[in-house]
């Protein structure tokens, strides 16, 4: 890709005028409007590409490659961090999100009283999930459209927007006619069909690492959401596979400034699926704030001992509201904006 640079006092009718010739040439481009600078990415040109006409319009500063292979989710493109407002969360603003719900949407009841716990303690985001993607045939599946149903009627009902996977390109439609933010699971995060389906949707994604990716694979996946025209991805780091049994996963909790490093795009810790035991979440979720991420999402449950999945590491409601005022603390000591509990009992906790 090359960044043509725009004048800091290039006009709007200017950009405008670079992005038409792009068009006329067929050459694709994505604009980047910065606080200090605008900037035009033209993908799929190189170096070798004659760029002449382009450089001598009006507003045209310089024109430079970009020297990575991550384009559009690169700091080069777009030094200023992605934004990504989702009800009345600003995700990547630096205010820490907190995202919870239980790994598995089971019945009405179940997930109106996670809805109700977790706008009580101040999380923002309601999360479950309707197709579950699980290591065994024979394990709950998920309740499909249903799901989806009463999970939305659930965030409604508190105000809270919801994130919730999808699995295969086909259901992308379905999906995103309920959810706010549309979650790519570990498993699919390489699923290129998956991703080029997102891109065409105007709905943040939720993009996981794998357990066996790597930093760059996971930018790379990212990459191609956002080279099909959705820019609203957040990438989450949720545990990667090691030699260590203790954990269900090892959180890699050194990918948030690495991935700070190099991308624009903000970064969210599932401390649940990294511990597997509930009793380690806590600590990792304060681990998250205090590495400089921008969220957790975090599983939980009215009675974890009898959820369908991921029981083990689900916190139950007291846990949950405990670790929400923790984190407050944390939060408030390192300047970090966070939402307040709505019930003021556990504002006092
Ligand atoms: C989940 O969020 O419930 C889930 C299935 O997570 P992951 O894709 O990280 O395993
Ligand atoms: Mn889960």
């Amino acid at each position: 890709m090359m960044i043509l640079l725009m004048k800091p006092e290039a006009t709007v009718a200017e950009i405008g005028a670079v992005l038409k010739r792009c068009r006329e040439r067929e050459l694709k481009a994505v604009p980047s409007h910065g606080p200090g600078r605008n900037s035009v990415g033209i993908i799929q040109a190189d170096q070798t590409t004659d760029l002449s006409d382009l450089a001598t319009l009006p507003g045209v500063d310089e024109i430079t490659p970009v020297s990575t292979a991550f384009n559009l989710v690169g700091r080069e493109f777009q030094p200023e961090p992605t934004i990504i407002p989702v009800g009345e969360a600003q995700i990547g603003s630096g205010e820490f999100v907190v995202m919870a719900g239980p790994c598995s949407v089971e019945t009405p009841e179940q997930i109106e009283s996670c809805a109700e716990a977790v706008a009580a303690g101040g999380a923002r985001i309601l999360r479950g999930g309707a197709y579950k993607p699980r290591s065994s045939p024979y394990s709950f599946q998920g309740l499909g459209e249903e799901g989806l149903r009463i999970m939305a009627k659930a965030g409604r009902n508190h105000g809270l927007p919801i994130v919730t996977e999808v699995m295969h390109p086909d259901l992308v439609e379905t999906v995103a006619g309920y959810a706010d933010i549309l979650q790519i699971g570990a498993r699919n995060v390489q699923n290129y069909a998956l991703l080029e389906a997102v891109g065409q949707t105007r709905r943040p994604v939720f993009l996981k690492r794998g357990m066996m990716t790597t930093i760059k694979e996971l930018l790379l996946a990212a990459e191609y959401i956002l080279a099909g025209g959705n820019r609203q991805v957040m990438l989450c780091e949720r545990g990667i596979r090691t030699f260590e049994t203790a954990t269900r996963n090892t959180l890699d909790i050194a990918a948030v400034p690495v991935i700070k490093s190099m991308s624009h795009l903000p970064v969210i810790i599932d401390p649940s699926h990294a511990a597997g035991y509930r009793e380690f979440v806590p600590a990792l979720a304060m681990s998250a704030l205090a590495a400089g991420a921008d969220g957790i999402m975090v599983e939980m449950h009215p009675v974890p001992e009898e959820a369908y999945s991921d029981g083990r590491q689900s916190l139950d409601f007291p846990q949950f509201a405990d670790m929400m005022a923790q984190l407050r603390n944390v939060a408030r000591a390192l300047g970090r904006p966070m939402a307040p509990a709505r019930d003021p009992e556990q504002q006092m906790a």
